[in-house]
C-alpha cells in the first residue's frame, strides 16, 4: 500500500501485519486499484483535449496577461480511470446495506430519478419568469400539501436545504414569534440525547441551551422539563421517535406544559420514517418540524447530493415563516418573493435562500409519496420499525442492548459496547464492518448510551439482507467478546488501513501542495 508521508506518495511499504498477505509493488488489491490524487498522476504537460484557440478567442486574449496555473492535465483515460478508481472506493446504498442510525439510508427508487431528469424539472433557470416554471412550482405547492396532510400541521417552509437548516428555520421563526409578542426569552431547553444539531443551532441563534436529562428507559425526564419551564424558556427541541430509538409517549403532555409556559415546541422530525402515515406530530402539539426529504422520502444524500429540509408549522407560528413560498391563486401558482401586510406571512423573519435550488430533491420525494400514496408511506414506516426490531432481537443476546427491556424499538436498535472484552470498544466492531462489507453502523452516538452503536435498517433491506449483516454482525460481537487482537487491526482489507481519527479531525490535511525539489530528491 502506498503510504503518504507528508502528503507525498512514497514506494509502497510492506505493513508487517500477521493477518495480512504481503503489500503489492503497486499497492493494487485484487482488482481495487489504489489511486494517487489527480495532481500527482496529472502534469501541466498533458492534456486530453487538442485544439488551437478559435481565432476570435485568440485576438481577445491578445494583451492579455497569460500564465499557467498549474493545473493537472490527463488524457481522456486517465480521467475516466481516476474518477471510476476513486467511486470504486465508496460505499454507497447501490452497494449494501448501509446501517447508519439517524441517517435514513434507503434506497432510492430509480422512479424518482427518471422524474427529476425530465428535462422540464431538470433544465429549470431559477431566475426564469414564473408564467414559464407553473409546473415546478406546482410540484413545490402538492409536496407542501403532502407534508402538511402527512404531519398534520398548519403550513410549511419548503426553502430550508437540509434538517440543519430547518432547525435554523423553526428556530429563527420562534423567535420572530417572541419578539412579536415583545417577549424574547433566552433559554432552549434540549435532552441529552438530542443530535448535535440540536443544541449548535440554539446557540447559533443566541439562545442558551440547557440540557434536559433522560430517564433510565431512554426518553426525556418529564418532571425535570416540566420543572425547568418558565419565563425565560423559549422553546424545547425533542426528537421523536427519539435517537435511542424510543418513542417519546409524553410528547403531547410535553407540549401542554411547554405551550402553558408560553414557550414552543421544536419537534426534530428526522426519524419521521418510523411514523410516517401513522402518527401525526401536529396531533402532538408540535410547533415546528423540519422533514429530512433525504431521510423519510428517499431522496439521495451524503455523498449523493444536497438534501432539502422543509419545515412543517403550527398555526402560531405560520405567520413567522421564511419567503419566498409559492402559493395557488385560481389557477396559477405564484412564488411570493416579498412580505407583504395581507398576507398569512406577515411576520415573516426573511429569506433563508436565493433560490430552490433543492428542486431536483423536491421531484423526487414527491414522486415516492405518489408512488406509495398515504397507505404505502403508513407501511413504509410499519416495515422500518418491523426490520429493527427483528436486528435487536437478533442481536440482544451478544450484544448489550441498554433499552431492549423498554419493549419493541422504532425504526432503529441501540446497542452498547458493555460486556465486549477489556480493551475491545466499539471502534473495532465498527472497522471490523468494513472487512465484511458493510459502512459501520452510527457510533457514539447518542451519547448517553456508552460506546454506543446505533443501527437503521430501514424498510427497503429484504430479509436475507438483514441476515447477512447480522450474521457479520454477530461474529464481530463474538470476536470482541473473546478478545479476539486481530479484531484491533481492522480493517484488513480495505483501501486503508485503520486511520488516526483524532489527527484526521483535529489536524485534517485538506490541501495539497508539489513536493519541493529536495523532498523530489529524496
Ligand atoms: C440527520 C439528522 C439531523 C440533521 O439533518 P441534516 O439534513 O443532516 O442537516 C438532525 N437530527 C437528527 C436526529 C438527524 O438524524
Amino acid at each position: 500500500m502506498t503510504m503518504l508521508k507528508e502528503g507525498r506518495p512514497t514506494a509502497p511499504v510492506a505493513v508487517a501485519d500477521a493477518h495480512m498477505a504481503p503489500a503489492t509493488v503497486t499497492g493494487n488489491r485484487a482488482l481495487m486499484l489504489e489511486e494517487a490524487l489527480i495532481f500527482e498522476i496529472g502534469s501541466t504537460d498533458t492534456t486530453g483535449v487538442d485544439f488551437a484557440p478559435a481565432p476570435k478567442v485568440a485576438s481577445r486574449l491578445a494583451g492579455l496577461e497569460r500564465r499557467a496555473i498549474g493545473l493537472p492535465g490527463l488524457s481522456e483515460q486517465e480521467t475516466v480511470r481516476h474518477y471510476t478508481r476513486l467511486s470504486r472506493q465508496n460505499y454507497a446504498i447501490d452497494l449494501g446495506l448501509f446501517p447508519l442510525g439517524s441517517c435514513t439510508m434507503k434506497h432510492n427508487p430509480r422512479l424518482n430519478e427518471k422524474v427529476a431528469r425530465m428535462p422540464g424539472f431538470a433544465d429549470l433557470h431559477p431566475l426564469a419568469p414564473q408564467s414559464t416554471v407553473q409546473g415546478a412550482l406546482a410540484v413545490i405547492h402538492e409536496l407542501a400539501e403532502w407534508l402538511v396532510t402527512l404531519t398534520g400541521m398548519h403550513s410549511v417552509a419548503m426553502s430550508p436545504k437540509a434538517g440543519a437548516h430547518g432547525e435554523l428555520c423553526g428556530l429563527l421563526a420562534i423567535r420572530a414569534a417572541l419578539e412579536a409578542r415583545g417577549d424574547a426569552r433566552s433559554v432552549v431547553l434540549v435532552p441529552e440525547s438530542a443530535h448535535g444539531t440540536n443544541p449548535a443551532t440554539a446557540a447559533f441563534c443566541g439562545y442558551k441551551v440547557e440540557d434536559i436529562p433522560a430517564t433510565p428507559e431512554g426518553r426525556v425526564d418529564l418532571a425535570a422539563l416540566t420543572a425547568r419551564l418558565g419565563p425565560d424558556v423559549a422553546a424545547v427541541m425533542i426528537t421523536n421517535p427519539n435517537t435511542c430509538g424510543l418513542f417519546e409517549r409524553d410528547l403531547k403532555t410535553i407540549s401542554d406544559a411547554v405551550h402553558a409556559a408560553g414557550a414552543f415546541v421544536y419537534c426534530d422530525g428526522a426519524n419521521f420514517n418510523a411514523i410516517v402515515g401513522r402518527v401525526r406530530p401536529g396531533d402532538l402539539g408540535v410547533d415546528a418540524m423540519h422533514i429530512n426529504l433525504h431521510k423519510t422520502f428517499s431522496t439521495p444524500h451524503g455523498g449523493g447530493g444536497p438534501g432539502s429540509g422543509p419545515v412543517v408549522l403550527s398555526a402560531a407560528l405560520a405567520p413567522y415563516a421564511p419567503l419566498p413560498f409559492v402559493e395557488k391563486q385560481g389557477d396559477t401558482f405564484v412564488l411570493i418573493e416579498e412580505e407583504s401586510a395581507q398576507d398569512h406571512h406577515a411576520g415573516t423573519f426573511g429569506r433563508m435562500v436565493a433560490f430552490h435550488g433543492q428542486m431536483g430533491m423536491f421531484t423526487r420525494a414527491l414522486a415516492y409519496i405518489m408512488s406509495h400514496g398515504a397507505d404505502g408511506l403508513r407501511q413504509v414506516a410499519e416495515d422500518a420499525v418491523l426490520n429493527a426490531n427483528y436486528i435487536l432481537r437478533s442481536l440482544d443476546d451478544v450484544l448489550d442492548a441498554p433499552f431492549g427491556d423498554s419493549g419493541p424499538c422504532m425504526h432503529e436498535a441501540l446497542f452498547s459496547d458493555r460486556g465486549l472484552a477489556d480493551g475491545f470498544t466499539t471502534l473495532d466492531i465498527a472497522k471490523g464492518l468494513i472487512d465484511e462489507g458493510f459502512h459501520p453502523m452510527t457510533m457514539y452516538f447518542p451519547l448517553v448510551v456508552h460506546g454506543a452503536m446505533l443501527v437503521e435498517p430501514t424498510e427497503t433491506e429484504s430479509k436475507a439482507a438483514l441476515d447477512q449483516f447480522i450474521m457479520a454482525l454477530r461474529s464481530l460481537a463474538h470476536r470482541a467478546k473473546a478478545g479476539d487482537e486481530a479484531l484491533k487491526g481492522a480493517p484488513y482489507h480495505a483501501p486503508r488501513r485503520r486511520l488516526d481519527e483524532t489527527l484526521a479531525a483535529r489536524k485534517p490535511v485538506l490541501t495539497w501542495e508539489a513536493p519541493t525539489l529536495a523532498q523530489a530528491a529524496e
